[in-house]
C-alpha cells in the first residue's frame, strides 16, 4: 500500500514508514505468522479516515496457536522458573530502555492509528509506558511470602506467590500503547505468560512492541500477539480453556459478554471498565485551577479515557463564573490531525463508529431539553474527512438524561449546578459506575469527608487525572474487578500458594 499523508504532518520518520509498508503478520511463539485463514482488516488514520495498514485478522485457530506457544513457556518454566528474578527484572528494564530509544516511532505510531496528537503521545502515553515498565521491573526480587502464625501445633506454614499462568490481556484504543503496558508490565513482573489482544482500531504499537520484546531477548512464547477483532479472536481467547486469567480494559457491555464467556471455565477475569466520573466544583475553591482542571478533566484525550470528568456539578454560587471559565478555556482548545505540525491540543475521536456514538449522544441531549453552550457539532472544512468533534458543554441538564447517565467517551460535559454538600455527594453515587470523582475546595473536612464517601476507586482532589504505576487503579461497583498498579497489580496476576509441613 502506498502511503500519502496530508501536506501539514511532521516528516514520517523512516521507521515508521517501513513498518507501515511491511506486512503485518501475527507474534506467535517468537515467530510472525499470517493468519491460518489470510484473513486481513484495515487500520485508519482517524484524522484523514485512511488506511493506515493490512493487519493479520486472527481467528480462533491462531488462538489456539498463541495458545499453545505461551502454555509451552509458561509450563517449560523458561520465563518464571529458569530465569532468576533479577534475570527477569533485568529484561523487563531493557524493555523499558528499549520503548525509550524508539519512543518517537512508537508515538507517531499510536498518533497516526488513534489521532491522537503526536506531541502528547511523545510527552505522555510513551514515556509513561516506559515508566510502568521500569516500576514493574524492580517487582520480580520483591513478590514474596509469608509465615504464618498457625495454631496447629508442630506444624510450619509460609505461602509463596506463583504466576498465574497464561494470561490473555484484551486492551482498548484510547492509549493503544499505554494500556497495553499497564497490563503486560505487572502481568511479566508475576512471572506470567502473555497473549496481547489489542484493539481492532490501534493495533499498529503492539505489532511494534513485539519487536522490542524480541530485541530485549525474552524467551519466545513469553510475549505473543494477536490482532484481529473482539468477538472473534478476543472472545476465542477468553473461551479457551488452557487460557488461565484474562486482564480486559473496554466497555461495561463487553465486559458482561466476557465474565459470562468465561464461567465454563471459571478463569480468573480482571476488568478495568467505564465510568461517568463526576467532578465537583465547591464555591470555596481556587476557581482559576478548578476551572482548568474541569476543562481537561473532560477534554483530556477528547474525553475517550475511562475516568474523563463528564459530569460536572459546580455549586450554585459559583456557576455562571466557573460554566463562563470552562467555556472561555474549551473555546481556546486547538483541534487538529494528530500528526499535525501544527500541535494541536486535540485529535479526532478514533473512528467513525465512535463519531456516530458520539454524535448520537449530542442529538439526544438537544432533543431532551439541554442546550449546548459551545460545541456541538462535527467539523467540517479541512477537518471533514477525519473524525472531529467540537469540545462540548451541555447546560440544563437534568441527572436522568442519557447525556448525564451514560457514558458518551467523547469530548461532551454536562454542568449542573448543586446546592449542598449533601445533596451533590447523593448525586455523584448516584450511577452504576464507581470508577474515579473528584473534588475542588480549600476546606479540608470537606475534602476528606468526600474521599471517604465517594464510591470510587480513585479520588482526586484539587487535580484529576493523576496515575502513578505506583498506585492502585481501578473500579468501584460496574467500573471493574481488581485494582490495577502497584502492588495490587501483582496481586492481580498472581496466585497465593499455602504450604504446610509438619515438623519432627
Ligand atoms: P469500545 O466499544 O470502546 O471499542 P470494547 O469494549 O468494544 O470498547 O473494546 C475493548 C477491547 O475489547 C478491544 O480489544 C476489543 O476488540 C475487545 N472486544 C470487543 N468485544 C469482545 C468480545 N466479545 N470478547 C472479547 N474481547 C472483545
Ligand atoms: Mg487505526
Amino acid at each position: 500500500m502506498t502511503l500519502t499523508f496530508p501536506e501539514t504532518y511532521v516528516d514520517i520518520l523512516p521507521e515508521v514508514s517501513a513498518f507501515l509498508e511491511q506486512e503485518h503478520r501475527l507474534y506467535i511463539g517468537g515467530r510472525w505468522a499470517p493468519a491460518r485463514s489470510g484473513q486481513t482488516f484495515e487500520t485508519l488514520d482517524p484524522s484523514t479516515g485512511k488506511p493506515l495498514a493490512r493487519i493479520s485478522s486472527a481467528q480462533s485457530e491462531d488462538v489456539d496457536l498463541a495458545v499453545s506457544a505461551a502454555r509451552r513457556t509458561f509450563d517449560s518454566g523458561a520465563w518464571h522458573h529458569n530465569l532468576t528474578p533479577s534475570d527477569r527484572s533485568r529484561l523487563i528494564w531493557r524493555l523499558a530502555e528499549l520503548i525509550d530509544a524508539h519512543a518517537p516511532v512508537l508515538a507517531q505510531l499510536d498518533s497516526l492509528d488513534n489521532g491522537k496528537p503526536v506531541g502528547k503521545a511523545l510527552k505522555s502515553d510513551v514515556p509513561l509506558s516506559a515508566e510502568h515498565f521500569r516500576y514493574y521491573a524492580g517487582w520480580p526480587t520483591k513478590i514474596e511470602g509469608a509465615t504464618i502464625p498457625v495454631s496447629t501445633p508442630g506444624m510450619l506454614n509460609y505461602t509463596v506467590r506463583e504466576p498465574v499462568g497464561v494470561c490473555g490481556l484484551i486492551v482498548p484504543w484510547n492509549y493503544p500503547l499505554l494500556m497495553a503496558a499497564w497490563k503486560i508490565a505487572p502481568a511479566l513482573a508475576a512471572g506470567n505468560c502473555i497473549i496481547l489482544k489489542p484493539a481492532e482500531q490501534t493495533p499498529l504499537s503492539a505489532l511494534y512492541l513485539a519487536r522490542l520484546f524480541e530485541e530485549a531477548g525474552f524467551p519466545p512464547g513469553v510475549f505473543n500477539v494477536l490482532t484481529g477483532f473482539g468477538e472473534t479472536a478476543g472472545a476465542a481467547l477468553v473461551e479457551h480453556p488452557a487460557v488461565d486469567k484474562i486482564g480486559f480494559t473496554g466497555s461495561v457491555g463487553v465486559a458482561k459478554t466476557i465474565v459470562r464467556s468465561s464461567a465454563a471455565s471459571l478463569k480468573r477475569v480482571s476488568l478495568e471498565l467505564g465510568g461517568k466520573s463526576p467532578n465537583i466544583v465547591f464555591a470555596d475553591a481556587d476557581l482559576e485551577q478548578a476551572v482548568v482542571g474541569a476543562t481537561w478533566a473532560i477534554f483530556g484525550n477528547n474525553g475517550q479515557s475511562c475516568t474523563a470528568g463528564s459530569r460536572l456539578y459546580i455549586q450554585r454560587g459559583v456557576f455562571d463564573q466557573v460554566l463562563e471559565g470552562v467555556a472561555d478555556e474549551t473555546a481556546k482548545i486547538r483541534v487538529g490531525m494528530g500528526m499535525s505540525a501544527h500541535q494541536p491540543d486535540l485529535g479526532p475521536v478514533v473512528s467513525q463508529e465512535q463519531l456516530e456514538t458520539v454524535m448520537g449522544y449530542i442529538h439526544d441531549g438537544r432533543g431532551s431539553g439541554a442546550e449546548t453552550v459551545i460545541g456541538g457539532q462535527r467539523m467540517g472544512g479541512a477537518l471533514a474527512d477525519g473524525y472531529f468533534i467540537e469540545p462540548t458543554i451541555f447546560v440544563r441538564v437534568q441527572d436522568r438524561m442519557k447525556i448525564a447517565e451514560e457514558e458518551i467517551f467523547g469530548p461532551v460535559v454536562c454542568a449542573m449546578p448543586f446546592d449542598d454538600p449533601a445533596e451533590v455527594l447523593q448525586r455523584a453515587n448516584e450511577t452504576p459506575f464507581g470508577l474515579a470523582a473528584g473534588l475542588w475546595t480549600r476546606d479540608l473536612s470537606t475534602a476528606h469527608r468526600f474521599a471517604a464517601r465517594l464510591q470510587v476507586g480513585t479520588v482526586w482532589i484539587n487535580t484529576w487525572g493523576d496515575t502513578d504505576a505506583a498506585s492502585p487503579f481501578g473500579g468501584y461497583k460496574q467500573s471493574g474487578h481488581g485494582r490495577e498498579m502497584g502492588k495490587d497489580g501483582i496481586d492481580l496476576y498472581s496466585e497465593v500458594k499455602s504450604v504446610w509441613i509438619r515438623l519432627g
